[in-house]
């Protein structure tokens, strides 16, 4: 950090690269995330982005295309020469789904349904197993452990992973701090990508209303399946400010949690499910006397949802 100079990030959350490479409507939304991506830089210019996971959707991707998908995510910023960081998110390593399409009709693998139930026709609820890239890419896994490493707290699982920040995981944490930060001087801000369980507690209901501050909530907080005591070491460690996550499309709010602020960030990409207009959340820091500041900087260029973190 510049002494004095505010440090800026920008969180690109939930791109969703790789949707459907055999259709049209797949490489237009990837085009279009990369517009988002590359109109926020512009306009904020950040120090540092964070690629807070589901980057890209694996399971839509046979495993030798998934680094390109990546580099596309990427390039926006690695153009302007702006340092980043990623985390993993449920669809980043999903297991490769063959789309029926490709399958030529003795080939096509069966279709399973649930037993059939007088009341209800189960139709809808017939899935189409495809063979698993697990199954099928064994050896390229193996000699590729990068896409299966777990990054300490930062990897709150999904895909091949149960969705939890394990007990193994949130340890490793507190050790980690502990030692860095031991007096807890410098304050602390977390990222990860499914929403912990204590986001449930403190989502708003209908309309973003105070404390909360942000501009959608227009589904329920899909949580972690368990709590195993990450939030406890936030919650005891003082310098930790705020939690950042993605995984709900729908929502981008921040509301406190005990001495804490639970974020979500913002849909950045075209890929994944709604239709919600995209953008990104950004934080600004600045340094004695510490402040963290956080909006969101929307793709058609406007600003909202300001809200100060530290305090
Ligand atoms: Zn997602």
């Amino acid at each position: 950090m510049r002494a004095g100079a505010p440090y800026k990030i920008a969180l690109f959350a939930d791109l969703h690269f790789g949707e459907n490479a055999w259709t049209d409507w797949g490489p237009r939304q990837d085009v279009n995330s990369i517009r988002v991506m590359s109109t926020v830089l512009d306009d904020e210019a950040p120090d540092f982005v964070i690629y807070l996971g589901d980057v890209i959707t694996a399971n839509n991707i046979p495993i030798a295309n998934a680094s390109l998908y990546w580099d596309q995510a990427i390039s926006p910023t690695r153009a302007r020469h702006i340092p980043w960081a990623s985390i993993f998110g449920n669809h980043d390593d999903a297991p490769f789904e063959w789309p029926l399409e490709w399958f030529s009709a003795p080939g096509i693998p069966q279709v399973r349904c649930p037993a059939v139930n007088l009341s209800y026709s189960g139709e809808e609820d017939c899935v189409f197993r495809g063979t698993h890239r697990l199954e099928l890419m064994k050896k390229e896994i193996d000699s590729n452990m990068q896409s299966y490493s777990k990054i300490g707290p930062k990897d709150s699982g999904g895909g091949s992973y149960p969705e939890v920040i394990s007990n193994a995981q949130a340890e490793w944490f507190r050790h980690k701090a502990e030692k860095l930060n031991p007096d807890s001087r410098v304050p602390e801000i977390v990222f990860w990508h499914i929403p912990s369980k204590a986001y449930k507690k403190v989502a708003p209901m209908f309309r973003v209303h105070r404390p909360c501050v942000g501009s959608i909530n227009m589904e329920k907080v899909a949580a972690q399946e368990a709590e195993t005591g990450i939030m406890k070491i936030l919650i005891k460690r003082s310098s930790v400010k705020a939690v950042f996550v993605g995984h709900n499309h729908g929502l981008d709010w921040c509301c406190p949690y005990q001495k804490l602020w639970l974020c979500f960030a913002r849909h950045t990409g075209y890929g994944g499910y709604g239709n919600w207009s995209r953008g990104a959340r950004i934080l600004e820091i600045t340094e004695q006397p510490f402040s963290l500041k956080s909006w969101i900087r929307m793709e058609d260029g406007s600003v909202h949802s300001e809200v100060i973190l530290s305090s």
